[in-house]
């Protein structure tokens, strides 16, 4: 006997329309590209997605048919994420970091019908427009005012003139939640980038379950200002939970050095905020050098790559800002697991509790979470066995875009890349990536732990740790670190800070100091580039 509930598919369109209808005067304020600060509020958010709904039917983009951006944090792109969406266009978005040649790849394999870009990328879509054939429309997200004089781009149009063509009356479509609403690539360290393809369902269960006080945490109450772009896994979904709570959301733009964003922090009291670790970095920095505080900042959610304890550390006892330590992936939507302590962990001595929140943390309702060994077989949660991290669930992808790359399941399972050891609190750490691992003679070293300790070093901007050939051992670890400008430290000094605080064969056989450690598309450490680079070294 089914229950007798009503059928109403989850659509992305009916969180906008929650946002306009009990939210409507709450804001959302963007630094521009243009280089103001711009200031509306959810009611006019909503009127103008109607408009880019229109405006995308006048551009001939069908049901279905995908619509590429190119654009930092700001109100226009969230415009986009709803009127194209809502309408049952597919938002692409790319990332703006990645080579042109990748780019166009990534456009070609997707469709992409229009592009539409912030004015930082003109360069960038110039180089890519003439060998684009399959975008029929470029659209500069800015006004009439600001449009180039001169562009290389035939027939590039405005996005305001566009808007403005077009009426604010639009009925949103209802149909199968299943239908897809976002797509965005894999970085692809190795081989093409591989696309994962939302769902209406998939994202707006995956928000109800982000939002959650365990998981992001967020309500009507808070003034959000997502770090992680918005061409990275949707912004971590932050621009629909914030329409599906209330928040006020502030949009950093292309301004991300650390004195744009505390400016930011501060002027329009920033509550939370979200973003990889090398971010903060900057931002601590500047705090740090000017001896300035958070007003208002109450928790950052970071992510992306393992937050060093020592960041940890900074931010709540320096500047009582709580650090939220989150893992997920593109492939899941991207939440997996948010590091929110139980109450007996609350309880606990700080150094104990550092201990915990320096873990991924527990899995988020709807992702189920298990470890594998190499035969597949399930691994015990004791938080010292380590295997193959795999999850499934509602916002888990089930296949690539086009089948690129063939089933990517196991029995069901998504194979993350990631190993981890899971506690028997289910709080789950990652002691490295697959690929990144350390093996040496046989037994495994987790570069992440050995790279938290470096971090914690006064001396130490960066560092990252990579196996480097040994002929006893096969691999050891090496070390390479970036010094914090102005800092001095030797390889003995560096060495020496390990001292007690590892098992003494983990220690790194040897440390280089660089100028910088290559970063990725969304920020992170590209270790595949260092062992490129250090492919031939002789350790002592
Ligand atoms: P990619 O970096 O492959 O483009 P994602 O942004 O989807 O794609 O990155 C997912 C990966 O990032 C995870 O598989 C994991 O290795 C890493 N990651 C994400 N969050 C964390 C975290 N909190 N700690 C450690 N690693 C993380």
């Amino acid at each position: 006997m089914n229950g007798l509930m009503q059928e109403q598919p989850l659509l992305i369109s009916s969180l906008l329309t929650h946002a306009e209808r009990h939210h409507g005067d709450q804001q959302i304020v963007s630094r521009r590209v243009e280089g103001d600060l711009h200031r509306y509020s959810f009611r006019e958010l909503a009127e103008r997605a109607r408009r880019v709904a229109n405006a995308m039917a006048a551009l001939g983009v069908g049901f279905g048919e995908r619509v590429g951006t190119l654009a930092w944090n700001g109100y226009r792109h969230m415009e986009l994420y709803y009127g194209v969406s809502g309408s049952g266009a597919v938002l692409h978005t790319l990332n703006p970091r990645l080579h042109p040649d990748q780019l166009l790849w990534i456009a070609e394999h997707a469709e992409d019908k229009v592009l539409c870009f912030d004015l930082s990328f003109l360069p960038l879509v110039e180089a890519v427009a003439p060998r684009a054939r399959g975008i029929k429309a470029f659209v500069a997200l800015t006004d009439r005012a600001h449009m180039p004089a001169a562009s290389s781009i035939p027939g590039l149009l405005c996005y305001e003139e566009l808007l403005e063509a077009a009426s604010p009356d639009f009925d949103w479509p209802v149909f199968d939640e299943h239908h897809a609403s976002s797509l965005c690539y894999t970085s692809g360290t190795t081989g093409h980038p591989k696309g994962a393809l939302y769902s209406h369902r998939s994202t707006v269960l995956h928000t109800f379950a982000a939002a959650l006080p365990d998981s992001l945490n967020c309500s009507a109450r808070d003034t959000i200002l997502p770090v992680v772009p918005m061409f990275h896994v949707n912004a971590w979904g932050l621009p629909y939970i914030a329409c599906m709570v209330g928040a006020k959301l502030v949009f950093p733009g292309p301004f991300l050095e650390g004195r744009s964003l505390h400016e930011l922090f501060e002027s329009e009291g920033v509550t939370v905020s979200a973003g990889v670790p090398t971010v903060w970095q900057g931002l601590l920095a500047h705090v740090e050098a000017n001896n300035l505080a958070f007003g208002t900042m109450r928790r950052t959610i970071i992510g992306g790559s393992a937050c060093p304890p020592a960041m940890m550390r900074a931010f709540q006892e320096r500047y009582d800002v709580q650090v939220l330590h989150a893992w997920g992936m593109t492939e899941i939507s991207p939440l997996g697991t948010a590091c929110t302590l139980k109450p007996r962990q609350l309880a606990l001595p700080a150094e104990e509790r550092y201990a915990v929140q320096a873990k991924q943390g527990r899995a988020v309702f709807g992702v189920d979470m298990k470890i594998v060994d190499e035969d597949g077989k399930a691994l015990p949660w004791d938080g010292k066995t380590s295997g193959d991290l795999l999850v499934r669930g509602p916002w888990v992808i089930a296949s690539y875009f086009k089948g690129e790359g063939g089933d990517p399941l196991a029995d069901g399972w998504f194979p993350t890349g990631d190993v981890s050891t899971i506690d028997a609190d289910g709080f789950m750490q990652i002691t490295d990536r697959a690929k990144d691992v350390i093996k040496s003679g046989g037994e495994w070293i987790g570069s992440i732990d050995l790279e938290n300790i470096a971090m914690a070093h006064p001396a130490v901007a960066m560092a990252a740790c990579i196996a480097a050939h040994h002929p006893k051992w096969d691999e050891r670890p090496l070390l390479v670190v970036v010094r914090k400008p102005g800092a001095t430290l030797t390889r003995e000094e560096m060495l020496a800070f390990f001292d007690g605080k590892i098992a003494r064969w983990w220690t790194p056989d040897d440390v280089v100091f660089v100028d910088a450690i290559p970063l990725g598309a969304t920020g992170k450490m590209q270790k595949n580039k260092l062992r490129d680079q250090f492919t031939d070294y002789r350790l002592p």
